[in-house]
């Protein structure tokens, strides 16, 4: 890779890092802080080691530069881990209070909502710095790249167009109205308590449509593109493992019930792992894995439509 480039992709990568979009909440106009998507000390202090975790490495210009692979996780400050520029200071603590101020308590619809709306908005504004970084590389880079990456980043940039003018503004509304009126019925939840501490914390969105067909589809085409959410959240003395769902889309996740119930273990590394890019594990789990699985995880890591359907989930999630 030539020296220009890789200046070029250094200086986009620092401007992608101070980042900041107006506040997520309607009707503010303030810039946002960094906003954690698992709670900095909450869920993230009780996993780390030395208040580190393990986290996915995104910063494009250590990829090319370091040679480390696209995919993987390295050792993070949980101060950096899971931040993401989506609320302005006051409403960062106001709208996650009933999760970060208040203990979990079981199918509390109030906090359900809160860790949707937490899901939500950090996908949301992972699509929008995207955006923004792939503008840049465009802008400052088309010249330096061969013709066909341009073309595949103008692709991904439309896509990423057609989420945040369509699938953004229908799920921030949702997710809302269903904070404003927990018990409005606006979504459905699965939540199961572990009696212990999993030294794994995740939060993230993943599309539950289980045929590929019918998911690229729905990815590709139908708008809005059919989301729940995931959280993985370990407490002082246990784990919560809540995932809820649009009512509209209670078709597509009746699945998640029976999984949830029968085999929990393999759906939670399922979707931590295979379906989530935002997996913090801890320094005392992730290192005793062996380096064989170390691999098939970070492979499994990848999106679906790059690695194709798996064989088989790496169990490194143990409950
Ligand atoms: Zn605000």
């Amino acid at each position: 890779m030539d020296n220009k480039l890789k200046k070029e992709i250094g200086s986009i990568e620092k401007l992608n890092k101070n980042k900041k979009f107006e506040c997520l909440h309607p009707d503010c106009k303030a810039m946002s802080i960094g906003s954690h998507s698992q709670q900095h000390n909450g869920q993230l202090k009780i996993i780390s080691k030395n208040d580190e975790v393990y986290a996915m490495n995104f910063n494009m210009y250590e990829v090319l530069t370091k040679g480390s692979s696209a995919f993987s996780l390295v050792k993070t400050p949980i101060k950096n881990a899971s931040t993401y520029p989506g609320f302005c200071q006051s409403h960062d603590g106001q709208i996650f209070a009933p999760i970060e101020k208040h203990s979990l308590h079981l199918n509390n619809t109030l906090q359900v909502a809160t860790l949707f709306l937490r899901a939500i908005t950090y996908e949301i504004t992972r699509k929008k710095l995207a955006h923004f970084k792939t503008n840049k590389i465009l802008e400052k880079c088309a010249k330096l790249l061969p013709a066909e990456t341009v073309e595949n980043y103008k692709l991904q940039n439309l896509g990423r167009e057609k989420f945040i003018n369509n699938d953004l503004p229908f799920y921030l509304k949702k997710a809302y109205s269903a904070c404003n009126t927990p018990n409005s019925g606006v979504l459905k939840s699965k939540w199961i308590v572990i009696n212990k501490v999993i030294k794994a914390s995740n939060c993230t969105v993943f599309c539950p449509i289980r045929d590929s067909v019918e998911r690229y589809y729905h990815q590709a085409i139908a708008c809005p593109q059919v989301m729940s959410t995931f959280n993985l959240v370990p407490t002082a003395n246990e784990t919560h493992v809540v995932v809820s769902w649009l009512t509209e889309h209670d078709k597509d996740n009746h699945w998640i019930d029976d999984a949830m119930e029968n085999q929990l273990e393999k759906f939670i590394n399922y979707i931590a792992i295979c379906e989530s890019e935002d997996i913090c594990l801890g320094p005392d789990l992730w290192e005793s894995v062996d380096v064989f699985t170390r691999e098939k995880v970070h492979f499994a890591m990848h999106h679906e439509l790059y690695r194709g359907s798996l064989n088989e989930i790496p169990i490194i999630i143990k409950i």
